[in-house]
C-alpha cells in the first residue's frame, strides 16, 4: 500500500514522542512491504515563531494532500501565562480540525496488564478493558448560541444537533463496532433533552443498518456510574460532545498515564492522530517523555484510516512486549520496577521498535 503522511511534531515532548510514532511506520513499512512517504510541517508555538501564525498556510496545504496526519502536541508555557495573548498555539490546531472537518473524535481506552498498578480503580476490575470511545467533536453546546442577559445574571448556551451530525458520526461507530466486539453502547439523555431524543432517533435508525452489531443505550449518569464499576462491558461508547468530553476524561483512569493514551480524529477526509497529552513543559528537553501515546496513535492511522488491522496489532503487540519485559518511562514505573528498567523516551522507542515484528 502507498500513503502519503503528513508528520506535525509541534512543540515541547510532541517533537520528541512523535519521532517515535513515525519510526513505527517506518517499520511497519519495512516489515509488511508497504510505501510510507513522509512529510514534515510547523503548528503551534514553532509555527509562531518561524512565520507569525499558529497554523501556517502551508502546513495547511501539505495536510490536505496527505493521506493521514501524525501529530504531537501544542503549547508553550509563556502563552499559559498570558491568556490575553492574541495569536496562540491551540488557535492552529483549533483551525486544523475545523478545516478538516474532523467531526468524530476516537478514544481508545486500552489497559495493558502490565499496568493493572497503575490505575487507582482495583486490577480485578480493569482487567481486559478495551474501550473505544466516539464523541461528536463539532457541535452541541460547544457550538450553539450563547447568551447572558442584559444585568449579567442569567447565561444560557444552546445544546443543538442536526440529523446529519448525529448520523454521520453514529455510522464511524458503527463501522468501528463491526471490525471489535460489535457492542456499540450510545450515550444519551434521552429522558430530559430533545437534543438526546433526536440522538437517540437517529443511532436507533443507523442500528438498522447493522444488524450484526448490538445497539445499547444508556444515559448519561448510569454510564458514568457502569464505567468505572464495570468498564469490560463496553465495546464502543457513541456519545456527544459534552458527554464524551466528562466520560473519556474519566475513562483515562482506567488506563493509567496520559503518556499511554492515543487518540484519532476523523471526518470525510484525512484522519488527524494524536496522543492526548499536551506538550508537557515540566519534562520538555529532559528525554524522558513516555512515546507510546504517540507510537499506538500510529497503530491508530494504520487501523482507521488505511484499514491495516494486522499492521496496528504488531504495534499494539510491540508495546506489550515492551511493558512484559518490563521497560517503563517514569509515569508508568512503580515501586516494583527495578531501576534498570526505567528508561528515557529515546531507550524504550528503541526497544518498542525492535520488539515491532511481523
Ligand atoms: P500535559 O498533557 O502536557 O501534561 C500533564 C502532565 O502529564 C504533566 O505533568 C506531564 O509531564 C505529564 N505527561 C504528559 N504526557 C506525558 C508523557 N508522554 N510522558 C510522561 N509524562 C507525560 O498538560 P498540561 O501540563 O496541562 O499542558 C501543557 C501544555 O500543553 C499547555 O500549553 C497546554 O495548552 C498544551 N496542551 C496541548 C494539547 C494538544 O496539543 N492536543 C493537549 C493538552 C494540553
Amino acid at each position: 500500500m502507498k500513503k502519503h503522511i503528513l508528520v506535525i511534531p509541534g512543540d515541547g515532548i510532541g517533537a520528541e514522542v512523535t519521532t517515535w510514532g513515525k519510526k513505527s511506520l517506518e517499520k511497519i513499512a519495512t516489515l509488511f512491504g508497504h510505501e510510507f512517504t513522509f512529510d514534515e510541517a510547523l503548528m503551534g508555538h514553532v509555527a509562531i515563531e518561524a512565520t507569525g501564525a499558529p497554523l501556517p498556510d502551508e502546513t495547511l496545504e501539505k495536510a490536505k494532500k496527505s493521506d493521514a496526519i501524525l501529530f504531537g502536541a501544542i503549547g508553550h508555557i509563556k502563552y499559559d501565562n498570558d491568556p490575553s495573548a492574541k495569536v496562540r498555539p491551540e488557535q492552529g490546531l483549533l483551525k486544523i480540525r475545523k478545516e478538516l472537518g474532523l467531526y468524530a473524535n476516537l478514544r481508545p481506552i486500552v489497559l495493558f496488564d502490565e499496568l493493572l498498578g497503575a490505575s487507582s480503580l482495583k486490577p480485578e476490575i480493569l482487567k481486559g478493558s478495551d474501550i473505544l470511545f466516539f464523541r461528536e467533536l463539532t457541535g452541541d453546546v460547544y457550538f450553539g448560541e450563547k447568551k447572558r442577559s442584559e444585568d449579567r445574571k442569567t447565561a444560557s448556551d444552546l445544546m443543538i444537533y442536526s440529523y446529519y451530525e448525529v448520523e454521520r458520526i453514529a455510522i464511524k461507530a458503527y463501522e468501528a463496532a463491526r471490525n471489535r466486539k460489535k457492542i456499540l453502547c450510545s450515550v444519551d439523555k434521552a429522558n430530559v433533552l430533545e437534543s438526546s431524543r433526536l440522538w437517540r432517533e437517529v443511532v436507533q435508525e443507523v442500528a438498522q443498518r447493522y444488524p450484526d452489531v448490538k445497539t445499547e443505550h444508556m444515559f448519561i449518569d448510569n454510564a458514568a456510574m457502569q464505567l468505572i464499576k464495570d468498564p469490560k462491558k463496553f465495546d464502543v461508547v457513541l456519545t456527544a460532545n459534552l458527554f464524551g468530553d466528562i466520560l473519556t476524561d474519566e475513562a483515562s483512569q482506567i488506563a493509567g498515564s496520559m503518556g499511554m493514551l492515543a487518540s484519532a480524529s476523523v471526518g470525510d477526509k484525512v484522519g488527524f492522530y494524536e496522543p492526548i497529552h499536551g506538550s508537557a513543559h515540566d519534562i520538555a528537553g529532559k528525554g524522558i517523555a513516555n512515546p507510546m501515546a504517540s507510537i499506538l496513535s500510529a497503530a491508530l492511522m494504520l487501523e482507521i484510516s488505511f484499514g491495516l488491522k494486522d499492521e496496528a496489532k504488531a504495534i499494539v503487540n510491540a508495546v506489550d512486549k515492551t511493558l512484559k519485559q518490563g521497560y517503563r518511562t517514569g509515569d508508568i514505573a512503580d515501586s516494583s520496577t527495578p531501576s534498570t528498567h526505567k528508561l528515557g523516551t529515546d531507550a524504550i522507542g528503541k526497544i518498542i521498535i525492535d520488539n515491532l515484528v511481523k
